[in-house]
């Protein structure tokens, strides 16, 4: 790593502790995932500030911070296994794939997918599977999860999503509608029903029905 790599890297950690990333293992996975390869183009040089940038399907990979404060609300054990909803960049799955045991990556855009797959593969992530789907309807093949966590913005957390968490496991996903406000919530799964906590504001892509047509 060159001085101006490594001071980069503590700015990067720094921005994220400060914006309330806290948890130690969140924080190490975010450490080893480099977020550089998964900006690509014009963008690229802009990976280490703690901002969405865009990326291709007119998609977003998520601000830094967002992702270390969504993974930590999902509190995730070694032998999890994990569903994420909205692929995109891949970047929050590989840090996923650092704290669990294994996860499944969906999204609409077969183009991200693949590019994703890409990068996976690269870094040696060998306990991610990614597939092409319609994320509403969650991956009834791999159900029950441990933990959800969905990257697109819902009106309401989609029901074929709380069915496929485990009695005992945390689902959590920007609800809201896609222009207006919206918030981040935890779902926790008891033996007696579904427990909601607010987190806090954000503003994700919508969550769109049906898997995209190849452009
Ligand atoms: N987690 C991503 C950010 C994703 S942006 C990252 O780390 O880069 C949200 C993603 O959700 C987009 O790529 C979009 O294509 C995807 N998406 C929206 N609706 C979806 C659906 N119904 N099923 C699967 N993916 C969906």
């Amino acid at each position: 790593m060159t001085p101006e790599e490594a001071e980069r890297k503590m700015q990067f950690l720094y921005a994220l502790r400060s914006r309330g990333v806290t948890d130690a293992r969140v924080l190490g996975a975010m450490e080893r995932i480099d977020r550089g390869p998964f900006v690509r183009g014009l963008f690229a040089e802009r990976a280490y500030e703690d901002m969405p940038l865009p990326i291709a399907c007119g998609q977003t990979i998520s601000q830094p911070s967002i992702v270390g404060l969504m993974t930590q609300a999902l509190k995730i054990s070694p032998r999890d296994k994990v569903l994420e909803v909205g692929t995109g960049s891949g970047y929050q799955a590989a840090i996923l794939s650092l704290l669990a045991r294994r996860v499944y990556t969906v999204d609409r855009h077969a183009r991200l997918v693949r590019e994703a797959r890409v990068i996976f593969d690269e870094l040696g992530l060998t306990n991610i599977m990614s597939l092409t789907a319609d994320g509403c309807f969650g991956l009834p093949e791999q159900a029950p999860f441990d933990r959800i966590l969905v990257t697109a913005a819902a009106e309401d957390p989609p029901g074929p999503l709380l069915a496929q968490l485990k009695p005992g496991g945390i689902m959590v996903l920007p609800v809201g509608q896609s222009d207006a406000v919206q918030h981040l919530i935890r779902v926790t799964r008891t033996e007696a029903g579904f427990e909601y906590d607010e987190l806090r504001p954000v503003r994700f892509v919508p969550l769109v029905e049906g898997v995209a047509r190849e452009t």
